[in-house]
């Protein structure tokens, strides 16, 4: 074929094809629109997964009708001048787009009416084309409707999923936008249904209790509103106590300027900050804003401008790390014990929330209950409350009594997080203490356990293990970190570098605390050990010195709290 230039219609389509993916992507461009307008209100009507329609009503400005049918010229804007003004973006939109794509590939129709004028106009096209343009009564404000999604595009109508699907899509869209602007009332109807609704007060408390329910909100920690002592960067909005997680990462919600971004590198500073505080494999919950210089962050990476690129990503990356970090440290207490009677009472949802549930396990999000943190999760509990040690049970839990009822310590679990925090202050400090062996051990390594060896061969010494190489892929091992001294020097080595080698790790962590997690798990005291009242105390008083000394390093719970008001009602005391 020689090349030609496309006909307009095709080159539309196409370009169509990038802005507008699936129904999700036209209440996307639509409501940011109506936020960009200024609206206080938004209701989204979906019919048949967006498929038959989608009416987003909002009460912002409107369009002055002579500008109306310039609004669906492709790069037509309002909110956008020269490139330079794309350094200083505040707006959602800017690419003037949208409403060209998205009326290229269905019938719309536009109602609009600007504050203060008596009329309003409309405009109808098909296709892209203009069909019809009259006057109309109606309040200020705006309402485009979208019927016939993809009516011109069999291939696009093809990939579409089934309607219960696609409306999971909307779903989420709004929630997002709900969550970033709660000044901003949301009303969102699937096929008649109101499954979402939030009362625009401002406060994003208020917006997670309706979106995500109350068993979640109580376990919800609040970041702090003043962190700009960290840097040029403001972080701000809620993360999940280490008692709930889920086995995905998309209950991480990030925005930055409150654009909803998908962004590995932020996510993963989340993910990061819950370092031995969760399990591994299991995720927060985190709804995140970050506020930053627009000029600090590029959003024109691509047309959904769901990507965003930032100038400095290791500092965003540390800002954000650091206040979840902080969060989770100041604030966490120890797991809960739920009872019987507790788990009988009904949490006080309200009916959005219960509703909300519903939806979300219907489009497969995982919904699940863990061990209810008390309602007291809000105020700071830094550190652990002083221990009175009663007794050791089954040579594996320490039973303590608190200020606010009994606490049952996992030995091993507790001696692993004292051990751990123990190390790394020493190895921050250049002197974690070793201990020469007195007859060297030789270790004869697999290739790839001797060329790990070598890349941390630095790390490794810093943390107490003295090697000397001894041909080929053999290693004298002359000194181990002193927690080591009683365990087999050759086998501790072993586990280290195989743990170094296990790879697609979710969690890139840093060897130097990969070595010491695992140097701290061979050296705590194992279930089954006997222990006098004397080690149980010793123990304990080590733990209450902890920065996070209710999970162990691998993010598992070290103690278990049952409350004394708890207690009081088990017995029918109250
Ligand atoms: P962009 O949002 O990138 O500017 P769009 O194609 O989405 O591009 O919209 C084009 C223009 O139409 C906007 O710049 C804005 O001036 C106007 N517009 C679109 N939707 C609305 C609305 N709901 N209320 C007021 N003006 C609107
Ligand atoms: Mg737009």
């Amino acid at each position: 074929m020689p090349i030609q230039l496309l006909p307009p219609e095709v080159a539309d389509k196409i370009a169509a094809g990038e802005v507008v993916e699936r129904p999700a992507s036209v209440v996307k461009e639509l409501v940011e629109n109506a936020i960009d307008a200024g609206a206080r209100q938004i209701r989204i009507e979906v019919r048949e997964g967006g498929r038959r329609l989608i009416r987003v009503t909002d009460d912002g400005v409107g369009i002055p009708p002579d500008e109306l049918p310039l609004a669906f010229a492709r790069h037509a804007t309002s909110k956008l001048r020269t490139l330079e003004d794309l350094q200083h973006i505040r707006t959602l939109g800017f690419r003037g787009e949208a409403l060209a794509s998205i009326a290229a590939v269905s019938h719309l129709t536009m109602m609009t009416c600007q504050v203060g004028s008596s009329s309003g106009s409309l405009i109808h096209l098909e296709g892209g084309a203009q069909v019809r343009r009259s006057e109309v009564g109606m309040p200020p404000g705006t309402v485009v409707t979208v019927a016939h999604l993809f009516y011109n595009v069999p291939a696009r109508l093809k990939f579409l999923k089934a309607p219960a699907t696609e409306a999971g899509h909307i779903h989420r869209v709004v929630m997002h936008y709900a969550m970033a602007f709660p000044e901003i009332s949301f009303n969102l109807k699937l096929d008649e249904r109101v499954v979402l609704q939030t009362s625009g007060n401002g406060s994003l408390y208020d917006v997670l209790l309706e979106l995500l329910g109350a068993e979640t909100c109580r376990q919800l920690l609040a970041l702090p509103e003043d962190n700009s002592s960290f840097s040029s960067a403001q972080v701000s909005g809620y993360v999940s106590a280490p008692s709930l997680h889920h086995a995905q990462r998309d209950h991480i919600i990030l925005f930055v300027n409150r654009r909803c971004v998908q962004d590995r590198l932020l996510s993963t500073a989340v993910v990061q900050a819950y370092y031995t505080l969760l399990p591994t494999g299991r995720y927060p919950v985190a709804v995140i804003n970050v506020m930053v210089d627009p000029a600090e962050v590029d959003v024109n990476v691509h047309p959904a401008k769901s990507e965003v690129k930032f100038r400095e990503p290791q500092e965003m990356f540390r800002v954000v790390q650091q206040a979840v970090r902080s969060t989770l440290l100041a604030k966490t207490t120890p797991f809960q014990i739920t009872t019987h009677l507790e788990g009988n009472v009904s949490t006080p949802t309200s009916p959005a929330a219960e509703r909300e549930w519903r939806e979300l396990s219907h489009f497969g999000f995982e919904v699940q209950r863990t061990l209810s943190v008390d309602e007291e999760t809000e105020s700071p509990d830094t550190r652990l409350p002083m221990l009175r040690v009663l007794g050791q049970m089954a040579l594996t839990y320490v039973i303590a009594e608190g200020p606010d009822g009994l606490y049952l310590i996992d030995q091993h679990a507790a001696h692993e997080r004292v051990l751990f925090e123990e190390m790394k202050c020493q190895y921050a400090a250049a002197a974690v203490p070793t201990q020469q062996l007195l007859f060297p051990v030789l270790l004869e390594l697999t290739p790839g356990q001797a060329a790990i060896l070598e890349a941390e061969r630095t790390t490794l010494s810093q943390l107490g293990f003295e090697l000397e190489h001894f041909g080929s892929d053999t290693y004298r091992l002359h000194a181990v970190p002193e927690v080591l001294a009683s365990s087999d020097p050759a086998t501790a080595l072993r586990d280290i570098l195989a743990d170094l080698a296990e790879s697609g790790a979710l969690l890139a962590r840093r060897a130097d605390e990969r070595v010491m997690t695992t140097v701290c798990k061979r050296a705590a005291i194992k279930a089954g050990q006997s222990l006098s009242l004397r080690e149980m105390q010793e123990l304990v008083r080590r733990l209450e010195q902890c920065e996070a000394p209710c999970t162990c390093p691998h993010g598992r719970p070290t103690m278990l709290h049952l409350s004394a008001a708890q207690l009081a009602r088990e017995f029918g005391r109250i």
